[in-house]
């Protein structure tokens, strides 16, 4: 069995040669094949249940992911949106979210009733598609690695504005390549002047110290969260403190039960929306995949319609 991180390498790399190909044939490939091709080579390292009657009618169905280890559980609901270039301007089909029953909100819907964080895979193409245009990483030469890395990204879809994500810069500070998403930051701030003073301990250290395996994949949602937020601050003032009481600390529930109520400009309680499907122990459904007790049909009929299936990927603690 593969490692994780050679499956999502391998996941990026047979994409990319699909694109690549693509590209040469004057063919524009399509969210659905790539999805197969990252899925199917990350099946060699996790687990993964398709549903039996994916609803592929729409615009390409939604795949639930569980982060799992041995402390933590973290799950997002995602859907593909490839990236369309034209000269420097970068375009993602999104969808408006404020439009109720608009893709978007149907997507945020959904996985506020699974308690998961909605994201996009978001896919950008070759490297020559997007005319090598520089990464914010340590970019030192036009085929630099982090670039390469990032024709297969992730987005929270919070973040996803299609007013405003419309450039390499925007795309590249608001996503992080599948393959460093479990990556521990070198160096962590938290970017928001009086948010600590909101912050419950044990948040606050999650969020100033570098972290593995599970926590480090949710530590990199909400920091590209924090860092959009914290140049939003330019224009306005921090709400007043106040901390959102989700329940009891216990040992299955979510691992931060007090999460702040700021809802900055996107009017959404972001802490919560992105840190409450953090939890101690993932749902009895993802234990049941774990240890291949369970039954398609059943876990299927429990899941709204646009589920395509589940992936389960178990990370070493070490990262
Ligand atoms: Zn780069």
């Amino acid at each position: 069995m593969a490692t994780v991180q050679t499956a999502f390498r391998r996941a990026r790399e047979h994409s990319v040669q699909h694109m690549a190909a693509c590209e040469r044939a004057f063919l524009r490939w399509g969210e659905t094949a790539v999805t197969e091709i990252v899925i199917s080579r990350a099946a060699t390292a996790v687990n993964v249940v398709p549903f039996t009657q994916p609803a592929e009618a729409t615009s390409g169905a939604d795949w639930i992911w569980w982060w799992v280890d041995t402390d933590s559980a973290y799950g997002m609901l995602v859907q593909a949106k490839r990236l369309t270039v034209h000269g420097s301007n970068w375009r993602f089909d999104f969808g408006y979210c404020t439009t109720a029953g608009g893709q978007q909100s149907i997507l945020r819907a959904t996985a506020a009733s699974l308690n998961l964080v909605p994201v996009y895979a978001v896919y950008l193409g070759t490297g020559g598609y997007r005319n090598w245009e520089p990464c914010p990483d340590d970019h030192r030469v036009r085929r630099c690695t982090s670039c390469v890395k990032r024709s297969i990204s992730l987005m929270p879809a919070l973040l996803a504005d299609p007013a405003i994500v419309n450039d390499s810069a925007t795309t590249y500070e608001r996503s992080v390549a599948l393959e460093e998403m479990w990556m521990p930051s070198p160096t962590s701030q938290l970017f928001i002047p009086g948010l600590s003073r909101q912050l419950d301990p044990e948040l606050l250290n999650f969020l100033l110290t570098p972290q593995r395996g599970v926590r480090a994949v949710a530590k990199s949602t909400i920091d590209r969260i924090l860092r959009v937020r914290a140049g939003q601050f330019s224009a306005d003032s921090p709400s007043a403190p106040s901390t959102m009481h989700g329940g009891n600390h216990d040992r299955l529930g979510p691992v931060f039960p007090d999460l702040p109520s700021e809802t900055g400009h996107w009017g959404v309680p972001y802490f919560q929306h992105v840190l409450k499907p953090l939890r101690h122990v993932p749902p009895d459904y993802v234990l049941e995949i774990e240890s291949r007790e369970f039954d398609v049909g059943e876990v299927s009929s429990n899941m709204p319609d646009d589920v395509a299936g589940v992936v389960v990927v178990r990370l070493p603690q070490n990262g």
